[in-house]
Order: structure tokens, then sequence, then C-alpha cells
């Protein structure tokens, strides 16, 4: 009894001494790092990503700056580029998570052109995990961020113009073959065939073997005004458990976070299943709940164990994610539950 109550008191301490200095989930064990990200922009994200890890960096770090590069470009999904709400404004969700549980978040936030920035500076400066809307606009400003001008990209401004006419919104669906009308989260289809990609999540493992994840989007094009999905929700569009791996997720926002999709992939692997199955298990979990329905929406999650095996799984085809390691650059297809 003596000792079991000793146990449980030296454990207790320990854990919370742990907790207070948020280390206790770091490892030192050297290692090859490698980084993945959702879509075909993850090719030049990475890039940034690898620069970082190949030179002994964070993962941390080369998940911030891997993802800033798609945040930066022109495209529908991702940074102030990307289509507007319904009412013709841009607002991003991004969010991080180090190899320490520390995680830090932004939603709906306007005019800054980096929210995965914001969102590690909410981790580090702040007492909080996610800042929202006009607070977290009010404390980019306050370090230092420029607030950019209030104007759509050219690509948007048409998009969104062609939206307006029919002003239709439905349901929102993703990378489904058949669709004509652009729904909320209508990323379209290119003319090489391939589908331009939605929000970038990257996760990465350092040469120390510590794990990190990003995730940024613009959310869904043409979206109610005030809404967020799964991208800047811990737990949903992304989860970082340096002692079992991490996942990312990409698709219909509503139907991860109703699964706490990308802790319950980390959690399949804590259980034992390979990044891939554990991918595939939570899909499988997001058909059941959504029957007839999920034929007719996209959710990809996208996931790395701590020996840094890689695997993803989607509901539809469509799905690629990009892969960088010592010795290979490519892009990957995502296998799926439909064919
Ligand atoms: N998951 C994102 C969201 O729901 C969108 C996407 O990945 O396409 O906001």
């Amino acid at each position: 009894m003596y000792n079991r109550r000793k146990f449980i008191q030296t454990t207790a301490l320990g854990i919370s001494a742990a907790l207070a200095n948020n280390t206790h989930a770091a490892t030192t064990s050297a290692r090859s790092p490698i980084v993945i990200s959702t879509w075909d922009a993850g090719l030049e994200a990475n890039k940034a990503a690898w620069t970082i890890l190949s030179n002994k960096g964070r993962a941390l770090d080369a998940v911030e700056k891997g993802v800033m590069v798609t945040e930066d470009s022109l495209n529908c999904c991702v940074g102030l580029g990307a289509n507007p709400d319904r009412d013709g404004y841009v607002t991003l969700d991004a969010c991080i998570m180090d190899e320490a549980f520390n995680c830090g978040a932004v939603a709906f936030l306007e005019r800054i052109k980096h929210p995965v920035s914001v969102a590690r500076k909410v981790m580090e400066k702040t007492p909080h995990v996610m800042l929202v809307g006009e607070g977290a606009q009010q404390f980019a400003l306050a370090e230092g961020f420029l607030l950019e001008p209030q104007q759509l990209s050219e690509g948007a401004r048409e998009a969104y113009a062609e939206w307006l006419k029919k002003s239709n919104y439905h349901s929102p669906r993703i990378n489904v073959e058949n669709k004509k009308e652009h729904g909320p989260f209508a990323p379209a289809k290119l003319s090489n065939g391939e589908w331009n990609h939605d929000t970038i999540g990257m996760l990465a493992m350092d040469a120390m073997g510590n794990l990190s994840g990003s995730c940024t989007t613009s959310g869904a094009g043409f979206k109610m005004r005030g809404r967020v999905g799964d991208s800047p929700i811990i737990g949903a569009g992304l989860y970082v458990d340096n002692q079992v791996g991490a996942c990312v997720a990409t698709g219909q926002g509503e139907d991860v976070i109703r699964v706490a999709g990308a802790s319950a992939v980390v959690e399949a692997m804590r259980s034992g299943k390979s990044p891939e199955a554990a991918c595939r298990s939570v899909i499988e979990r997001v058909i059941r709940i959504k029957k007839e329905a999920a034929k007719n929406i996209q959710v990809a999650f996208l996931a790395i164990d701590k020996n840094g095996n890689t695997g993803a799984f989607a509901i539809h085809p469509g799905f690629n994610y990009a892969l960088r390691t010592n010795s290979e650059e490519k892009l990957i297809t995502g296998k799926s539950f439909f064919k």
C-alpha cells in the first residue's frame, strides 16, 4: 500500500513538474529528418522546411517556415490570396504544435499575411491556445505583424464574381469529381486534371527525433461569415504527441471536428496501428457517421509516427501529399475508401 501510494505521489509530482516546463515529451535520439505536407503545394513548402531540417534545425521552425511559402502564394485556399467568405472577406485559420504539447492557433483572422506565425506567437507569448477574429488581429498588430490592405487577389475576385451569380450556399463538398457548382469547399479542377489544393498541413521530424506540425487555410471558399473549420482546432485539424506520432487533416472541416480527427488518428497509432491504418480507421468512422452523404464529401488524414513512418488515407481519390527526406522528394497519391 505504502509503495503504491508513494508511486502515485511520485508520478503525480513528476507529471506536474514536467507539465510546468512542458519538456517531458521531447526526445533526444538522433534521427534522419523528414517532412510531409498535404497536396501538391506541399512540394514547394517542403523545400523551405527542408532548409531548416537539413541544417539540424527544429521541426517547429520547419513547419512554420514551410507553410509560410503557401501562405505567400496566390492560391485559392491558403493565405490572403484565397477565396473570400460569402460577404467578400478573406478570413484565415491556422495552428501549430510542437514536441512538448505546446500549441497555438488563430481563427477568423483578417488582413494578416502569416496566420501560422501569429499562431506561434499565441503559443509562445500568451497563456492561451487560441485567439480569434478582431482579438487575434489586435494581438498580431501588437506583435509587429502588418495590416495588409482589404482586397481580393485577381483569382479570388473572379471566382467570387462567378459565385455571386448564383450565390448558391449548399453543404460543403470537396474534390468530388462530378461537382459543377462551386460550393463553399470546392477547389478548382485544374486544366491539367489535378485538383487545386485546399489547406496546407505539414508534419516534420527533426534530427533530434522531435515532431511538430502546422496547418493553415482560408477554410471553405464562400463560407458563411464567421465559419471556422477544423484546421485551427488542436485535436481536429492537427495533433502532435511526440511519444506516438502526429496527424494533420484536410477536407470538410465539420466532419473532421465531429470525430476529433487528428487526435483520433494519433490515438489509433498509440494503440499500434501504422500511420496509414490509423488514418484509414478514422476515415471509416467518418463514413459510418455520414452514411450516404460520405459520397459527396472529402476528408483526408496524413500522419507520421515517432519512427518516421508516414501514411495517409482519404474518403475519395484526388488527395496527394508531398514528402521530403535525405534521399527523396516526391508527391505521393493517397489511398482512398472509394475508388
Ligand atoms: N479543412 C479545411 C476547413 O474545413 C478546408 C480544407 O482542408 O479544404 O476549413
